[in-house]
């Protein structure tokens, strides 16, 4: 069934996200801060809402699109009358916590909340490869599925609103540390005079074949077994040399140089013959000021 919706903020992704609705054939109804951005978006057969109260009155189901916490709060708290027996999906980028604010902040005023992680970029929405993730209220992720799904592909992961943005910001933890890697790479062959799409096209097969090394460190891990034979060590994986070259060469050492403190730290603690995977000790007890 054709479920009506509303999305608020029409930057690069709110209108990728209404675009998909649109052609879905969900009666979509859409409002931007600044006007003037739902011209294809009303062409396609969108509804452009005059105000906030008359975006959030015409659906069952409100989805934000803004730029942050902040936003979310500036554009609802004025209408959290209107928003009561309403569902809040909020698409928002927020910290675990902020999530977890805005959800006691909508129950507070009789809104069901749902918080999403969109793990693609507005060019992916509706395609392959696009997932979103979710958290908070099981019910309204039932009930909006029909909506969900046409921006991808849509997980629950539990009623605690936080879990989306926690999975989503651990993800893209894992994605830019890597990406800054890879660019430290390039700053290193670069002073050889080697170009980035050189060292592009050797580095993606390599890190794609380091990533099966994932799931071996995950097992140590998850049984704190440091000291189980086989595991290359922290001693092994000293990353001095890496440091030195980087500033023979003239280059900032940081990205090289915040792993090889990680390493060091449980090095110095005596746990140098342990494996490398004891590093995320180093980030989960995080060293006392000086
Ligand atoms: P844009 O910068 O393109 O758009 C930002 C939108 O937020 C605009 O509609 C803007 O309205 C609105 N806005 C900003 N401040 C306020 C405010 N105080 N009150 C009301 N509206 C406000 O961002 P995106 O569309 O790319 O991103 C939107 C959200 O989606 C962000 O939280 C982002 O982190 C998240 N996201 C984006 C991805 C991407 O690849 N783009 C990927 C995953 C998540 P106005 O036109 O009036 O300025």
């Amino acid at each position: 069934a054709d479920l009506p919706v509303t999305v608020l903020g029409l930057g690069a992704m709110g209108t990728a996200l209404a675009a998909a609705t649109v052609v879905a054939g969900h009666p979509t109804t859409v409002w931007n801060r600044t006007p003037g951005r739902a011209g294809a978006l009303v062409a396609g057969g969108a509804r452009e809402a005059v105000s906030v109260r008359d975006a959030v009155t015409a659906s069952p189901l409100v989805v934000a699109v803004l730029l942050d916490h902040a936003s979310v709060h500036q554009t609802l708290d004025p209408v959290a009358d209107a928003l009561a027996g309403r569902t809040l999906v909020n698409l928002v980028t927020t910290t675990p916590e902020e999530s977890r604010e805005l959800a006691a902040w909508a129950g507070s005023h009789g809104v069901t909340y749902l918080d999403g992680g969109i793990m693609a970029v507005p060019g992916m929405i509706g395609g392959p490869g696009a997932e979103v993730l979710y958290s908070g209220s099981r019910a309204a992720f039932d009930a909006a599925r029909p909506v969900l799904d046409t921006w991808g592909e849509s997980t629950w992961f539990g009623e605690d609103p936080g879990l989306a943005p926690l999975y989503d910001l651990a993800l893209l933890a894992g994605m830019y540390a890597m990406f800054a890697g890879f660019f430290h790479g390039v700053a290193m062959v670069g002073t050889a005079g080697v170009s980035a799409g050189d060292f592009a096209r050797r580095a993606a097969p390599w890190l794609a074949a380091m990533t099966a090394e994932l799931a071996d460190y995950a097992d140590v891990i998850d049984r704190r077994d440091y000291d189980a034979p086989g595991q290359q060590s922290l001693e092994f994986s000293d990353l001095s040399d890496m440091v030195r070259a980087s500033e023979e060469a003239g280059l900032a050492p940081g990205v090289v140089a915040a792993v090889q403190t990680l390493i060091r730290r449980q090095v110095e603690a005596g746990h140098g013959r342990d494996g490398f995977a004891r590093v995320v000790e180093s980030i989960r007890t995080p060293e006392p000021a000086p």
